[in-house]
């Protein structure tokens, strides 16, 4: 049902102040054509939002802002080597992982991460050595501009780093309507990460090695019901080799991990050494236990967070001459 004036701030885990000129939930392709000419009619633009789990959203968001709520798993193909699976846009995305193991493996590293399937290839969701793109066979949604169902090859997603086509060339012009996975049905963990690597390989299974991620970011990582935010605020920034060799000879504790081009370093550990973790500005703070999560506390709204967010950006760039950008992307 459309609604108008909605309110989105229990919509967002940042919990910011928000609120639609009008919100629809949609089961299927048809009802998002009828909202699509309902917008058009209204001279509105149509934005889709998950979870709002990653999103900075403003105080008015001068849109019809819909969302999925189909969630169906079908298997389409299986041999001994690999499933394939289609999994609805509105899906919860940790209860898929939860499920995914009946299927095949490769996506349990990405245990507990917030929000729905048709948001993971925006920004090919990844954590613990692991990205969801690999592990995507294709992607299926609809084009706002062109009025047409595509399917897009993993190929074609373009996927890199926290990045893909959909959040690049095809920002607000494409709705992913569900999720083709190609999980390989032998199971292979991946364990490289620190805190991961204390297991014992030859004794995970596809349910403890989802256990212990999420036990591990339990214990790291503010729960949004509890602690609003959005995860890590800024991106992990890679720089040049020789950056990277400067940086680290004046700074030795600096985390630095080597890339195919260029080196990656912890922005968790460049805020903190800016004196941020636990220090509150108004609504908004670095999370104590982990630098690179902003939080807020009642009230905040999309002021508050840029201010913050432009703080930390230039004292980081004083200290260390590297610029960081933020995650969440802006929902206006
Ligand atoms: P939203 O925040 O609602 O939307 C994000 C973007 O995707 C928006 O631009 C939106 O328009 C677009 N979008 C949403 N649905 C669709 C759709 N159906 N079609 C097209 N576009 C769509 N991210 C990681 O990569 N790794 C992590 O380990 C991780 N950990 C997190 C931990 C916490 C505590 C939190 C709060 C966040 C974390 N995140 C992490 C970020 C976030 O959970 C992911 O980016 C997630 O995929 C966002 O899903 P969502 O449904 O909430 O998307
Ligand atoms: P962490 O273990 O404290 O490590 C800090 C950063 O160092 C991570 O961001 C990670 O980069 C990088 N890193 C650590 N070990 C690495 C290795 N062996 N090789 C390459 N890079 C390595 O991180 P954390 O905050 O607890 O998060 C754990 C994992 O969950 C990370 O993969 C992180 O990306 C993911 N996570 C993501 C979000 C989000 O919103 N995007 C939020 C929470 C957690 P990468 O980020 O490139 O992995």
């Amino acid at each position: 049902m459309l609604q108008q004036h909605f309110p989105l701030t229990d919509r967002n885990t940042l919990r910011l102040v928000s609120e639609a000129s009008a919100y629809a939930g949609f089961r299927s392709l048809a009802e998002l054509i009828q909202l699509q000419g309902y917008a058009t009619r209204a001279q509105l633009p149509l934005r889709v939002l998950g979870g709002g789990s990653n999103v900075l959203l403003s105080e008015k968001v001068n849109a019809l802002v819909v969302q999925s709520e189909s969630c169906r798993i079908q298997l389409v193909m299986q041999n001994d080597e690999v499933s394939l699976v289609d999994v609805d846009a509105g899906m919860n995305w940790h209860q898929w992982v939860e499920q995914s193991i009946a299927f095949g493996h490769g996506i349990e590293n990405l245990a507990l991460i917030p929000g729905t399937v048709g948001a993971a290839p925006v920004q090919n969701i990844g954590a613990y050595g692991v990205e969801v793109g690999e592990f995507i066979d294709s992607v299926t949604g609809y084009q706002l501009s062109t009025r047409q169902l595509r399917t897009f090859s993993a190929a074609e997603c373009r996927f890199g780093y926290r990045d893909s086509v959909f959040k690049r060339e095809l920002r607000n012009d494409f709705v992913i309507l569900r999720v083709r996975f190609r999980l390989p049905r032998r199971f292979s963990p991946v364990v490289s990460y620190a805190p991961l690597n204390s297991l014992n390989a030859a004794e995970i299974t596809p349910a403890s090695l989802i256990q212990a991620v999420t036990d591990i970011r339990m214990s790291k990582l503010p729960d949004p019901a509890n602690v609003p935010n959005a995860g890590s605020f800024f991106q992990n920034p890679v720089v040049s080799d020789e950056c990277a060799r400067q940086l680290a000879a004046r700074y030795p504790d600096l985390p630095v991990y080597a890339q195919p081009h260029g080196a990656k370093l912890a922005a968790g550990w460049l805020i903190d050494q800016c004196g941020f973790r636990g220090k509150p500005f108004g609504p908004v703070a670095m999370y104590e236990k982990q630098a690179l999560v902003l939080t807020t506390s009642s009230g905040a709204t999309l002021a508050d967070v840029r201010a913050l967010q432009k703080r930390v950006q230039d004292s980081v760039y004083e200290k260390f001459g590297v610029w960081l950008e933020p995650e969440p992307q802006l929902f206006a």
